[in-house]
């Protein structure tokens, strides 16, 4: 079988549980998978084959085609202009940076998952509170258009990183 005809066998949850472990098991099938979801116009990293399966069988499957709708990749760490402080912000490098790394104000592209950038809300995340957990630091945001709370994790590791100034300012909030 193709990776192709694989991954359009796969119709119901249970089947799509059981080709991502398989696409974890066998990852000399990801690459096919890869090019599938590229075939359907998903931009995507040269390190996609190392993803999880489950997570390129979405995308190979195209339940992500509506994020292309809207303009943006689905693995996204873009440079981008703080709708906030008007600031340039670099692109990460390793994940996909999500928030101002100065004011930490944040714009809801994402819908179900953090990089899926499927919401077409679009409006500015504004961040109301920060919670430890597992020894990460998590911003609580909500949303200005829509309401939606959201959590997106402190980037500590970015050029810049997260002002910790900014992120202590809202320690002690409630969410
Ligand atoms: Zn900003
Ligand atoms: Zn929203």
């Amino acid at each position: 079988m193709t990776a192709e005809e694989l991954v359009a066998a796969a119709k119901t949850r249970a089947d799509c549980k059981r080709l991502g472990a398989r696409l974890d098991a066998e990852p000399d099938l990801k690459p096919a998978v890869v090019a599938l979801a590229r075939a359907n116009g998903v931009d995507l990293p040269d390190d996609a084959p190392t993803w999880p399966g489950k997570r390129l069988l979405r995308l190979a499957r195209g339940r992500e085609a509506s994020s292309r709708e809207i303009g943006n990749p689905v693995a996204l760490d873009e440079a981008f202009t703080c709708v906030s402080c008007g600031r340039e912000v670099p692109r990460h490098g390793r994940s996909a940076r999500d928030h101002c790394p100065w004011c930490l104000v944040g714009l809801h592209v994402d819908d179900r998952v953090p990089g899926d950038r499927a919401s077409t809300c679009r409006a500015r995340l504004d961040p109301v509170a920060v919670e430890q957990k597992d020894g990460r630091w998590i911003l609580v945001y909500r949303c200005s258009g829509c309401g939606a709370t959201r959590r997106n994790q402190v980037l500590m590791d970015g050029d810049p990183p997260d002002r910790w100034e900014a992120v202590v300012a809202l320690t002690g909030r409630m969410p």
